[in-house]
């Protein structure tokens, strides 16, 4: 039996810092950042990936134990209210991160996300200071949708699009995937 891949959940804001942007008095990107990564743990966990969920801790600490735990990929969760696509950002330069970035990319347009997707290079240390820099591992940004733009898609999609990120990311360590993964999205 193969030894799982590892993989750190960071929801962003969560625990932190008070961005509330509420949307509707209920949603704020704090929470819509928790559910999108319980909802993602969750989803990896059944395509056989050990995750951490990282709900806890400052930033420089979540990072401090992905590097212990030697994770394979370490993931920061944002839905800001902004208008924008959906994203995947990486450090410049790092690129084994870069080729995960790019991998879960194609594989979401593949699969027909509802939302457009691109690939960000975060060129300096400033712009990824809470989220990657001090990561010794691979890790990512993902923005997999909007709060501002796209609450309304997420709360009748969000089942269907945390299990998409979770079939890219999975497939990416993985060729074979179960079947009941794949059900949810196909
Ligand atoms: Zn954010």
């Amino acid at each position: 039996m193969a030894i799982k891949k590892k993989v750190a959940i960071s929801p962003a804001h969560y625990g932190i810092t008070k961005i509330d942007n509420p949307i509707d008095g209920i949603w704020s990107e704090t929470e819509s950042n928790l559910l999108f990564a319980l909802f993602l743990t969750r989803e990896l966990e059944e395509a056989d990936i050990k995750t951490f969920f990282m709900g806890y801790g400052t930033y420089k600490e979540r990072k401090l134990f992905a590097n212990a735990k030697k994770v394979n990929l370490y993931i920061s969760i944002h839905t800001d209210a902004i208008d924008s696509d959906a994203i995947v950002a990486y450090r410049s330069g790092d690129e084994s991160s870069y080729k995960i970035a790019s991998y879960i990319v194609q594989t979401l347009r593949k699969l027909d996300y509802p939302i457009p997707i691109k690939i960000v290079e975060r060129k300096t240390e400033r712009a990824d200071r809470d989220n990657l820099s001090g990561l010794h591992v691979p890790g990512i940004i993902i923005m997999p949708y909007s709060i501002k733009k796209h609450i309304s898609l997420f709360r009748r999609e969000a089942y269907k699009m945390s299990s998409m990120w979770a079939y890219a990311i999975a497939k990416y360590y993985y060729s074979s995937l179960k079947k009941q993964i794949n059900r949810r999205i196909l």
